[in-house]
């Protein structure tokens, strides 16, 4: 055991010793200095403090926009950190730092601070290359009192400029026949001091840390020593992202924490023709990376899930197990007809995930076993067509009091395979109705066989209201009522938008969407 780890702040080496297993980012920055006092305010849901994490995934080195304040300090050993301050006094004639200058979003310090770590974060993301997904990057943020058309402007000057650095690269590289690497983001075509420094990080060694209180905190790196460290301490909880958990620090103890984040068969995506893998402790950002441009409901399920650095951190394993009923990504899950492979010292089983839920806030899972995987077939088309299906129809709808960063009411995603027009199988599937989420079976048995045709629906519609339970919640505003009609009319609202087996597309129609000029370049490239 250790009692001690290190990890780089703001360009320096930190060295951590004795600090509390339990403690944030947060708490650890505002005793370190007096300038970093401020991150001792944690008012998480009212303004996040947000810090950029530079780390390694995989074979790619990444920032990532966090939560000082939801992120266990012990997480950060072996990576980076930037915080707002260190951003502005490293590099001020940095593109961030420039276009921060003189401009007035109209809000306190805290929310410019987060604006920074965001755009900075922006700046380097290699798949940011529309307009629209400006709304990807800040729309927490923004949704509460800033000046909005400013941060579109000061992001879209910053993006544009990555964009023409990025097109400069590209073409040096095509002589070289690397250009995916530019794309990708594997290659450093920024060369200033941050990339400098990201792309030094080494990966991540295990860690066997003991804090001041003798509680500890292990770090594994393959999932043998995982499945001993359980074993040996089986009081211990595993934490993935720490979402759910750093929050919980002062009320609850764990004497033992395990980290999954370093095991590389939990961190990892293997992408066969049929199906990817999904380790359980892959990024809810890194899925849609991933997955997102083939399956494009996760990326809108994505875009209603909490915030950007909460998506950084939470993990789609920590998600399964944390069960919350009205979670939005079970029922697109359940849709895309996902397996939950699970894992303990007795060996591996799996099961569909609509039989992974087995109550309000309960699973299968036992206390030994760990969430290993999550198995989602792909249906692209020559897969459908080895199974006689000309089409797969799958869309995701999110009732809630506002877009992002609050309960939802419901949750409802649907897919139907078609032969021409015919409904060879269909998946119903809902969160936020009955007590855990759910497939409404006898609807989906009803639709098998029928055309896809309004009369089809209408008679579905009566099955729907009779056959799927509402809980009662204690819910402002989501009545049982109110949420019993949901489930009829967000199945409405997938018919309508997808009526023809070539309306495969899901469907964003927001106002937000239509003023972000979605698909607009930031950067327009001249061809010479
Ligand atoms: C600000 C904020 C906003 C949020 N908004 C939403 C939202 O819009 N929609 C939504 O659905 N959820 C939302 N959440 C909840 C979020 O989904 C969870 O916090 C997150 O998914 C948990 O993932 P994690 O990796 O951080 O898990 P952790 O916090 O690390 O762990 C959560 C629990 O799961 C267990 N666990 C983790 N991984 C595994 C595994 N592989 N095997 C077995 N057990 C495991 C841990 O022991 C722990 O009990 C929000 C959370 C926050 C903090």
């Amino acid at each position: 055991m250790q009692s001690w780890y290190s990890f780089e702040l703001d360009g320096e080496v930190c060295r951590v010793e004795k600090e509390d297993t339990h403690g944030s980012l947060a708490a650890y920055l505002a005793q370190l200095d007096p300038c970093f006092s401020h991150f001792a305010d944690d008012r998480a849901g009212c303004c996040p403090q947000l810090v950029v994490m530079g780390t390694l995934e995989g074979d790619r080195h990444r920032f990532r926009v966090i939560d000082a304040g939801g992120t266990m300090l012990a997480m950060l050993a072996g990576r980076q950190v930037w915080t707002p301050e260190g951003i502005r006094n490293a590099e001020p004639e940095h593109p961030v730092n420039l276009a921060f200058l003189d401009r007035h979003f109209e809000c306190g310090e805290a929310r410019v601070d987060a604006l920074i770590a965001l755009t900075f974060e922006g700046y380097y993301r290699p798949d940011l290359r529309r307009q629209g997904q400006i709304n990807d990057q800040f729309d927490a943020i923004e949704s509460r009192t800033v000046n909005v058309p400013a941060v579109r402007e000061t992001a879209a000057q910053v993006f544009a400029s990555t964009e023409q650095l990025r097109h400069e690269a590209a073409l040096r590289a095509e002589r070289s026949g690397q250009e995916s690497t530019v794309w990708t983001g594997k290659k450093d075509i920024f060369g200033d001091r941050f990339t400098k420094q990201l792309f030094r990080l080494a990966e991540r060694k295990t860690l066997h840390y003991v804090d001041g209180s003798k509680r500890r905190f292990f770090q594994p790196d393959n999932l043998i020593e995982l499945l001993r460290l359980k074993r040996e301490y089986p009081d211990s909880l595993f934490v993935a992202g720490g979402t759910s958990l750093s929050r919980q620090v002062g009320a609850v103890e764990y004497p033992n924490l395990i980290s999954l984040e370093g095991v590389k068969e939990l961190s990892s995506i293997l992408t066969s023709e049929e199906s990817w893998e999904i380790g359980a402790a892959v990024s809810l950002t890194q899925v849609g990376e991933h997955i997102g441009r083939e399956c494009q409901p996760f990326n809108k399920a994505l875009r209603r899930f909490a915030s950007r650095p909460v998506r950084n951190r939470a993990t789609l394993g920590g998600y399964l197990a944390t069960a919350w009923s009205s979670g939005q990504l079970a029922p697109l899950l359940m849709a895309l007809n996902a397996r939950v492979i699970l894992l303990s010292p007795d060996g591996e089983r799996d099961a569909p995930l609509s039989q992974f839920y087995t109550a309000s806030g309960r699973t299968i899972l036992q206390a030994n076993e760990v969430i290993r995987s999550i198995l989602i077939p792909r249906s692209n088309v020559s897969l459908l067509s080895a199974r006689g299906v000309t089409s797969r129809l799958c869309d995701v709808y999110t009732v809630g009091p506002r877009r992002t960063l609050c309960e939802p009411y419901a949750t409802g995603a649907f897919a139907i395979e078609l032969r021409d027009r015919q409904i060879a199988k269909a998946w119903l599937a809902y969160s936020g109705i009955g007590e855990k989420p759910e497939r409404a079976r006898e609807a989906e048995e009803f639709l098998a066989g029928k055309a896809w045709e309004e009369k089809t629906l209408i008679e579905c519609l009566g099955i729907l209201h009779r056959s799927v339970e509402v809980a009662e919640r204690d819910a402002p505003r989501s009545e049982p009522a109110y949420r019993k009609q949901l489930v009829g009319t967000l199945f409405q609202k997938f018919f309508y938008q997808h009526p023809r087996p070539d309306s495969v597309r899901p469907e964003s129609l927001t106002a937000t969407g239509e003023f972000a000029r979605l698909d607009e370049p930031f950067f327009d490239v001249i061809p010479s």
